[in-house]
Order: structure tokens, then C-alpha cells, then sequence
């Protein structure tokens, strides 16, 4: 396997032999056959060094950089930073040296060159109130931005939970009239890659499957991948099995806490919160933010910023059923499975379980 990425990796150091388990563990990890790893390792492998490389627009809206951040300071020489080499990214206002006038002139050519194939990349929400004046670049609002480039993209990916659902700037009161992309876009591809901020290897991975197959990889009802967000963080934690036996933390510096116990009580998130953070971690898989001893805020889920506080333990069932059987071993823990078992009889408890979000809290904290 030969080609101009193969090259560059190894400039920094990286084998052939590493790119390829990279790729199966990217395969994998979107739940694609093996068969795809090695699709993905030569389409990557084979992208033109220049000229042809897909053109990918990205537009800073309403946010804080966060984004970017995370994609560009993910581990550095990464695997997931050279993908951009093959990505011919020719508008990220953080990353590039234009500026000014240039910089607009950039932005027309591309979109005029590139005309129903280039990928749209937003980051943050958009400001609809005053029609649009909160959040403007170049004396042109996000909302006219958007309006007038995104029926030019070959598809769009709302990068981070503010594009994706509006974000802290949609927190209450919300001066701006913050929205989501797709609230304003109803004819384009839209991939949501929430999280604040989401994780990089998620939006390589959106990246590869775009490069490799030419499409958008399958997405849940919120618009993400299934790959990355089919599964609640409380689904593949670490500390799931105290949870089962009904041993959680009551403070954070408390026994529980230091024996590493469930953070439910401490207002972790993390039943009702779709995010891979459990299995791909952060900062190259050097671990996240429950490993760090701090409870999952929901930060992939709509509305997280106002759903119910984020030290406040979530107000449904924790799962009363096997709670019940753990607190039956572990009879310390009976007092609250009495408690959890009797709110479980208002409704399913298991169905409450698996249906309940983060939105659906915060109607239950209005009530
Ligand atoms: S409630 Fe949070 S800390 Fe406890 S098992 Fe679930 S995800 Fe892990
Ligand atoms: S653990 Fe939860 S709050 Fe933290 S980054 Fe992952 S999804 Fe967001």
C-alpha cells in the first residue's frame, strides 16, 4: 500500500503497519464488517497529495473554539490530525493564515469552485434574533451565511453540541435566539457529532467514512452516528457493575468516591447520555471524565445546560429492577432501592430506562 498519506505518516514517524490497525479499529469501532477497515486504509491511502482532495469548508459560528480545540490538540503527531491531509480544508478562520478580505475571497472561490461537493462544516449555534445581528463574520450574520452557502454543500456535519442543538447559547433565556443547523436547514445531509466538545477521533471517523464510501455513515433519530452514539455512557462504564450492587459515591472525596463507586448520586448523567466517551476516551485513550472521578454531564444530549443541574441525581428510576436485586445483597444500599422501586411503579421502570432523555428531564423539572 502505497500513497501520499502512507508518506506523510511515515515523515512522522508512524508505520504502515499502525495506519492499518488504526483503520480496522476505526472500522470496528463504526461497527462496520473488516472487510472496511481495509477499504478505508486504501481510499485514505490513495487521495491525491493536492488539487483533488475533497474541499471542506468549516464556519465558526456562535461557540467558543472548543471544537477546534479538540480536534486539533487531540494527540499530537495523530493519525486523526494527518486525515486532514487528505481533506483539502479551505476555510477554518482559527487554523488559517488569511485574514480580512483574503480570507472572504477564499470562502467565495471554494464554494463557487466546488459547487454541490464540498463538506460544510459548522461549529457553534445560530443566532436568529435581530435577525441574526448577535453572531456575524465579515458584516454578514451566521444566519445569512448559512442560508446562503449550505444549499451549495454536498452535505453538512454540525460539529459540536451547539451546532447540533443549539448549545449553551439556547440555554435559557437565551438572548439570541439560538437554533440548530437543522433548524434552519431542511434539504442537506446533516451529520450531528454532538458533545461539548465531541470527541476527535468521532469526527475522523464521520471524515473516513465520507472519504472512504462517499455518503454519511447511519445516524440515530438526533441525526448521529450510530456507530459512535448507539450506546449510553452507562451502557460500557467502568463503574457499572457498583452500580448493579447499589455501592455509590455520596461525595466526591468520600470512601465510595475513593474505591472508585457509582457517581449516579453525584449527579452523573451518564444512564440517559449517548456518547462513545466510555470506549474511546479522550486525549488518545488516556481516559475521561468518569475514570477522572467526575460524573457525565450529558454534554451529547439536547438542552444538557438546563436539564435538571448538573450535580442533581437524575430524578428517574436508576434501573429499580436490578437495583432491587443488588440492594437485596448488599443491604446497605436497601433504603434507596425501596425508594427507586416504589417511584418505578408510576411506570415501566425498564422502559423508563431506555426512553428517557435528557430533554424529557428537564419537562419533569418544569412540572
Ligand atoms: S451512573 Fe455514571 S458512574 Fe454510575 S455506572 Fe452509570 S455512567 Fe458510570
Ligand atoms: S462523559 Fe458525558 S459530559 Fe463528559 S464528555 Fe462524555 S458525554 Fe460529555
Amino acid at each position: 500500500m502505497q500513497g501520499p498519506l502512507i508518506d506523510t505518516l511515515a515523515l512522522h514517524g508512524v508505520s504502515r503497519r499502525t495506519f492499518l490497525k488504526y483503520c480496522s479499529t476505526l472500522a470496528s469501532l463504526m461497527a462496520l464488517p473488516p472487510a472496511a477497515g481495509v477499504a478505508m486504509a486504501e481510499a485514505m491511502a490513495a487521495a491525491p497529495a493536492a488539487a483533488k482532495r475533497p474541499s471542506v469548508i468549516w464556519l465558526p459560528f456562535q461557540e467558543c473554539t472548543g471544537c477546534t480545540e479538540s480536534i486539533t490538540r487531540s494527540h499530537s503527531p495523530s493519525i486523526e490530525g494527518m486525515i486532514f491531509d487528505m481533506v483539502s480544508l479551505d476555510y477554518q478562520e482559527t487554523l488559517m493564515a488569511a485574514a480580512g478580505h483574503q480570507a472572504e475571497e477564499v470562502l467565495r472561490k471554494t464554494v463557487e469552485a466546488n459547487k454541490g461537493q464540498f463538506l460544510l462544516i459548522i461549529d457553534g449555534s445560530v443566532a436568529t434574533g435581530l435577525d441574526g445581528a448577535y453572531s456575524c463574520i465579515a458584516g454578514r450574520s451566521n444566519l445569512a451565511l448559512l442560508k446562503e452557502i449550505a444549499p451549495h454543500a454536498a452535505a453538512i456535519v454540525a460539529m459540536g453540541s451547539c451546532a447540533a442543538y443549539g448549545g449553551l447559547p439556547k440555554a435559557k433565556p437565551n438572548p439570541t435566539g439560538a437554533v440548530s443547523v437543522s433548524d434552519i436547514v431542511k434539504d442537506k445531509p446533516i451529520v450531528n457529532i454532538p458533545g461539548c466538545p465531541p470527541i476527535p477521533v468521532v469526527m475522523t471517523g464521520v471524515l473516513a467514512h465520507f472519504l472512504t464510501f462517499g455518503s454519511l455513515p447511519d445516524l440515530d433519530k438526533l441525526g448521529r452516528p450510530k456507530a459512535f452514539y448507539g450506546e449510553t455512557i452507562h451502557d460500557r462504564c467502568y463503574r457499572r457493575p457498583f452500580y448493579d450492587q447499589g455501592k455509590f459515591a455520596k461525595t466526591f472525596d468520600d470512601e465510595g468516591a475513593r474505591n472508585g463507586w457509582c457517581l449516579f448520586e453525584l449527579g452523573c448523567k451518564g444512564p440517559v447520555t449517548y456518547n462513545a466517551c466510555a470506549t474511546v476516551k479522550w486525549n488518545g485513550g488516556t481516559s475521561w471524565p468518569v475514570e477522572s472521578g467526575h460524573g457525565c454531564l450529558g454534554c451529547s444530549e439536547p438542552n444538557f445546560w438546563d436539564a435538571g443541574g448538573f450535580y442533581k441525581a437524575l430524578s428517574m428510576p436508576a434501573n429499580p429492577l436490578r437495583m432491587a436485586a443488588g440492594a437485596a445483597v448488599a443491604g446497605a444500599a436497601a433504603g434507596v432501592a425501596v425508594s427507586f422501586a416504589n417511584r418505578a411503579k408510576k411506570k415501566d421502570a425498564k422502559a423508563a430506562h431506555e426512553t428517557t432523555t435528557l430533554a424529557d428531564l428537564e419537562k419533569s423539572e418544569e412540572r
